[in-house]
C-alpha cells in the first residue's frame, strides 16, 4: 500500500513538473520571440524557477521578471531598469495602500488630468520632474495597463523610480501572449526614456549609489531600522517596500525570501 501511494506521488510530480515545464517553454517562446527588437537574452528557467527575459535599452540592462503567485504572494510581471535615480517617484493606484503617504513623506500631487489623478496615487521627491516625466503617453498607458484586467479583477500597476533603478509591475502574469507583453515592455521603455530625458533635475549618479552602502531601503532610500532582508543578496528592505514589490529590489537579484533583520 505504501509503494503503491509513493508511485502515486511520484506520477502527480512527474505531471506537474512536465506541465511547468512546457508552460517554461511556452514563455521562453514569447521571450525569444521579442529578443531581436531589445537586444534580449533568454534564461529559459528551471524546474524551480520561472524563465527571465534580459534586455538592453539604450545601453542599460533591463529584465523581466514573473511570478506566478502563491499563498503568501500574488502574480506579478515585472520590467525592471538598472538606473538608479535620486529622485524617487511612486505611482500606484488609489487606495492601494495607505502606507505610500509616508514612505517618500510627500503628498500625492496631481497631474491635471482627472482620470489619472483619480486612478493613481503619485508620490515624489520632486513634483516638478514628476509632472514633466508622466507624460500623456506614459499616463495613457499606465491607465490602459490598469483597465486591462477587467473591472472586476483591476490590476495593480505600479510604477517606481528610486535607487534600484525603474521597475514597471503589474500584478498579472503578461508573458503568456507577446500580444499583452510587447506592449508592457514598451511602457516601461516609455517610461526610462521619459525618466532619462526629464531635464537637468535628474541627478543620477550610478557609482554614487551604488557605493552608498549602508542600510538604507532600495525602495524607498530611507534609513532601515526594522526590517526585512533579502535572504539572496542580503539587502535590508522595509517591510512594506518589501510587500510593495513582492521581493527584492536589487536589479538582477531573483530573491523573495525573506529573514528578519535587526
Ligand atoms: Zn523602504
Ligand atoms: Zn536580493
Amino acid at each position: 500500500m505504501i509503494v503503491l501511494g509513493l508511485f502515486v506521488v511520484a506520477i502527480i510530480s512527474g505531471i506537474t513538473i512536465s506541465q511547468s515545464q512546457a508552460r517554461n517553454k511556452a514563455r521562453a517562446e514569447v521571450f525569444q520571440s521579442l529578443a531581436g527588437r531589445w537586444n534580449g537574452r533568454v534564461d529559459p528557467g528551471g524546474v524551480s524557477y520561472n524563465p527571465r527575459f534580459e534586455i538592453r535599452v539604450d545601453g542599460l540592462p533591463g529584465q523581466i521578471t514573473l511570478h506566478t503567485g502563491s499563498k503568501n504572494q500574488s502574480a506579478y510581471t515585472r520590467v525592471h531598469f538598472n538606473w538608479p535615480s535620486r529622485i524617487h517617484l511612486r505611482v500606484a493606484p488609489e487606495g492601494f495602500s495607505t502606507w505610500l503617504r509616508r514612505a517618500i513623506g510627500g503628498g500625492d500631487i496631481q497631474i491635471g488630468e482627472a482620470d489619472f489623478d483619480q486612478t493613481f496615487w503619485i508620490e515624489t521627491s520632486d513634483p516638478e520632474w514628476a509632472r514633466e516625466v508622466l507624460t500623456p503617453v506614459l499616463r495613457r498607458g499606465l491607465l490602459k495597463l490598469r483597465e486591462s484586467g477587467g473591472w472586476l479583477s483591476q490590476s495593480n500597476v505600479t510604477l517606481d523610480v528610486g535607487r534600484s533603478g525603474l521597475i514597471l509591475g503589474v500584478s498579472r502574469v503578461l508573458v503568456d501572449h507577446r500580444s499583452s507583453l510587447e506592449p508592457f515592455i514598451e511602457l516601461a521603455v516609455a517610461a526610462l526614456k521619459a525618466c532619462r530625458g526629464g531635464g537637468p533635475a535628474v541627478g543620477v549618479v550610478l557609482a554614487a549609489v551604488e557605493t552608498k552602502g549602508g542600510s538604507e531601503c532600495p525602495v524607498c532610500g530611507h534609513a532601515v531600522d526594522q526590517g526585512i532582508t533579502c535572504s539572496t543578496c542580503g539587502t535590508p528592505h522595509h517591510g512594506d517596500c518589501w510587500k510593495y514589490l513582492g521581493g527584492c529590489a536589487i536589479f538582477g537579484c531573483q530573491g523573495r525570501v525573506k529573514s528578519r533583520a535587526g
